[in-house]
């Protein structure tokens, strides 16, 4: 079989089979994953739930794991990540996505609006390190807000159909009522389970996050491993308790926003080397520096986590905005949307 498919690669050059297959259906290429959405709901007014077929070379996801999204807007391709809502045992090759509409942002604004049944989108292998141990622990605690529920809700799913016998607790906040995702899907496997229980607290009526809404759902906060996705304010929150309780060590955390960079040094030149351009050092990430120069290049999680936004520095210095980390090696691979140069840079970008 491997020799008839190199045969037929050799006989369809220059264009490959992938170019042929792809005109019978997209799903069939072989040299990358790609998805067609099957199905969409709208849960809430700011979201959808995107159901996705994927093609042969989907490998599976681990419950946590996130997913590179990429779809074509106006003739760019545009990619970010999201978490699959489902349980990592479903094994018909098809995920779940839920993603909220960002009033500002680009994709998820335009799958809010576009995203249709036989739409094909692009689709990463599943990457991130936001996963239950094994084996698994006793008891578990889950906290998510708004659309951070996906990658928390795919662990539950996956211990239900596990069929877990430990203690979990699902603790989600959305503004209100209306605002919930999920709500009968949590409701139905905390009633299907011995081992679950499940609470939501609407922040407009009830207010934010406290250490009270633990002791009131889970007196046992303190000894479980706590799995926690959702917006900044919460994440914030959530991390001092625990940092107040000395139990730090027990809260595992997955980020959907970018955090706030400080501007570094402002001194020499960022010469995007591709596109012709240049400008005065703003001490901004280099992403943001080659936006403001009017360039758009290919990102993702705006983060560092993704990689998409990975252009070659020719020369000159850069720090990581995360680590500090300084790295001033000629032709060397840079995340652009966490690198802040140091002095004059040449991206080729
Ligand atoms: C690991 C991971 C998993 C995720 N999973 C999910 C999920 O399951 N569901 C979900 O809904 N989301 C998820 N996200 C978030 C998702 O990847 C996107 O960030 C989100 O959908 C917004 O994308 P967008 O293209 O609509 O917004 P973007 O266009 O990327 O904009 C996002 C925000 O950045 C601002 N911005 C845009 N350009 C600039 C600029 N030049 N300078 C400064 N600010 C700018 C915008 O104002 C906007 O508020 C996840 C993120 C990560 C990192």
């Amino acid at each position: 079989m491997a020799t008839l498919t190199s045969l037929a690669e050799r006989l369809l050059t220059p264009h490959g089979i992938d170019r042929y297959l792809e005109l019978v259906d997209p799903l069939l290429v072989r040299s990358e994953t790609r998805a067609r959405v099957t199905r969409v709901e709208h849960q809430t007014r700011d979201t959808v739930t995107l159901t996705l077929t994927l093609s042969r070379a989907w490998r599976g996801f681990t419950a946590g794991q996130y997913v590179r999204v990429s779809v074509d807007i106006d003739g760019v391709r545009r990619t970010r990540c999201y978490s699959p809502a489902g349980s990592q045992h479903r094994d018909d090759r098809t995920i779940e996505l839920t993603i909220k509409a960002d009033p500002e942002g680009l994709v998820s604004r335009y799958l809010h609006r576009h995203a249709r049944p036989d739409m094909v989108l692009g689709i990463s292998q599943p990457d991130g390190d936001f996963r239950l141990p094994e084996p698994r622990p006793d008891t578990v605690l889950f906290i998510s807000g708004g659309s951070g529920i996906t990658p928390v809700l795919s662990m539950l799913r996956t211990l239900r159909d596990e069929e877990y016998a430990g203690r979990a607790v699902f603790l989600h906040y959305a503004r209100t009522a209306a605002d919930v995702l999920y709500r009968d899907t949590l409701t139905a496997l905390a009633a299907e389970s011995n081992a679950i229980d499940v609470a939501f607290r609407h922040t407009a009526e009830q207010g934010r996050f406290t250490s009270a809404h633990l002791d009131a759902v889970a007196p046992w906060w303190r000894e479980a491993e706590t799995y926690l996705c959702g917006p900044p304010g919460l994440m914030r929150a959530v991390r001092s308790a625990f940092a107040d309780a000395g139990v730090g060590e027990h809260l595992h955390t997955e980020e959907f926003t970018p955090p706030a960079l400080g501007t570094g040094d402002t001194g020499g030149t960022v010469r995007f080397t591709r596109s012709g351009g240049q400008m005065s050092n703003s001490g901004r990430p280099l992403l943001e520096q080659a936006e403001a120069a009017g360039l758009r290049p290919e990102h993702g999680c705006r983060m560092g986590i993704c990689f998409s936004c990975t252009q070659v520095k020719t020369s000159g210095c850069v720090r990581n905005a995360l680590t500090g980390e300084l790295s001033a090696e000629q032709d060397e691979e840079i995340q652009l949307c966490i690198s802040v140069p140091v002095g004059d840079v040449d991206i080729n970008c």
